[in-house]
């Protein structure tokens, strides 16, 4: 079950205050699909995930968080005091979070435009999404100091990205890398599945539950 709360918050860039829907609680059953978007019901609170300042276009994890630079990278709004596509405004919060270095994070928004990309069966604007998120997934795990569990399963789900954006030959030549540097277990069969998917020239959307 989600529950849902209400909260007036003022936005640290403009000073404007707007009412912020915040997510008490929520649940996913069954399995997420290969890029790890949850099932439902926590599918479909992805705009709960974020708020967003209607009055600016600002969009963070809190919008009474200050960050430098920030108003540089707002889209241009035609309509004040109307709220972005949920599409744009992940890509805002994705564009934030770089600003602050976390890439793993400005990776995740923009997966999540990718996401509200595909609910409005938007297919180029997906594929750009998750072009986005690949660039930040790829700049998270290309640092020395990367967890090597955390960069592993960062890879695996960038073949999914890749597969999805019909990247075939960079999403296979990235699943073999992981294979010849030893993936056992699920990540194994997972990877094995993208290969063969690839092979196929599949570009679908599958859950973890698919793999065969
Ligand atoms: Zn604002």
């Amino acid at each position: 079950m989600t529950t849902i709360g209400e909260v007036d918050r003022t936005c640290a860039l403009c000073g404007k205050t707007s009412e912020q829907m915040t997510l008490g609680s929520t649940n996913a059953m069954g399995a997420p699909d290969l890029d790890l978007r949850p099932s439902e019901m926590q599918r479909s609170t992805m705009s709960l995930w974020i708020e967003h300042c209607v009055h600016c276009g600002y969009t963070n994890k809190r919008i009474d968080l200050s960050v430098v630079g920030a108003e540089a990278v707002l889209p241009a709004q035609n309509k004040p005091e109307q709220a972005l596509s949920l599409i744009e405004q992940f890509l805002t919060a994705s564009r934030v979070a770089d600003l602050t270095g976390d890439k793993t994070q400005a990776a995740h928004y923009a997966l999540c435009a990718a996401w509200a990309a595909d609910d409005k069966e938007e297919t180029d604007t997906a594929v750009r999404c998750r072009r986005r998120a690949i660039a930040y997934f790829n700049a998270a795990t290309d640092t020395p100091d990367a967890d090597p569990d955390q960069r592993l399963h960062t890879r695996v789900r960038m073949v999914d990205l890749l597969r999805r954006c019909l990247d075939w030959e960079a999403a296979s030549q990235l699943a073999q890398e992981i294979m010849t540097e030893g993936a056992d277990g699920v990540i194994g069969d997972v990877v094995r599945f993208q290969l063969k998917l690839c092979k196929q020239g599949d570009a679908n959307c599958y859950t973890v539950a698919d793999v065969d």
